[in-house]
């Protein structure tokens, strides 16, 4: 199964895709972690993605696309994987459709208001990425992980917030329109396991028709 899980920073959309990949037996691909871990290799294309990313330049869509070609193509992606980021334009999403044809497009929806709430209170860890919210039970301000100190992204903080919600809007419709009927829309207003609940029932079905 080749999916696509679209959703704003805040929807929960991560959890949802750690879910997947536990019952579907399927990876789950960031870019955002790809370009981690692409750095790390000091290759030329590595190289490129660091001096890019130092300077704060967006990667261009030629270089995230042969970047994430070549995790595609990887044995563990056989028998499909979620892509979870990506693409984020239609540009992306049209480059994308000529590699492959996805069979589903999950699509995970909040209201804004309520994604400013969620994302203003997420702190993360300096040292090892984990997020945590200071909304959850048990919150320490200490990382559950590693116990390094907690801090607010400036991406989290109001104003930037609002950037990336318009900016999120602004892209996400034509995503929506050019899958068409692929999109399955889920709303994460529940916890975990009942925004889940609909998406396994709806994969199972997916999977049979496979
Ligand atoms: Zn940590």
């Amino acid at each position: 199964m080749k999916l696509i899980l679209l959703g704003a920073a805040g929807s929960g959309k991560g959890t949802l895709a750690k879910k997947i990949t536990q019952d579907f037996g399927i990876p789950q691909i960031s870019t955002g972690d790809l370009f981690r871990a692409i750095v790390k290799t000091e290759s030329e294309l590595g190289r490129k993605v660091k001096s890019l990313i130092d300077k704060g330049i967006l990667v261009p869509d030629e270089i995230t696309f042969e970047v994430l070609k070549d995790r595609l193509s990887q044995k563990d992606c056989k028998k499909g994987y979620i892509l979870d980021g990506y693409p984020r334009t239609l540009a992306q999403a049209q480059l994308l459709d000529k590699l492959t044809k996805v069979d589903a497009v999950i699509s995970v929806n909040l209201p804004f208001d309520e994604l400013e709430r969620r994302l203003v209170s997420r702190r993360q860890c300096a040292k090892c990425g984990d997020i945590d919210n200071v909304n959850y039970p048990g919150y320490t301000g200490k990382c559950r992980k590693c116990g390094e100190k907690l801090f607010q992204r400036d991406d989290d903080k109001p104003e930037a917030i609002k950037v990336r919600l318009e900016a999120y809007k602004k892209n996400n419709a034509p995503l929506v329109g050019f899958y068409g009927d692929k999109v399955f829309n889920v709303s994460s207003a529940g916890s975990p396991d009942e925004t889940y609940a609909p998406v396994k029932t709806f994969l199972k079905k997916l999977e049979e028709k496979n």
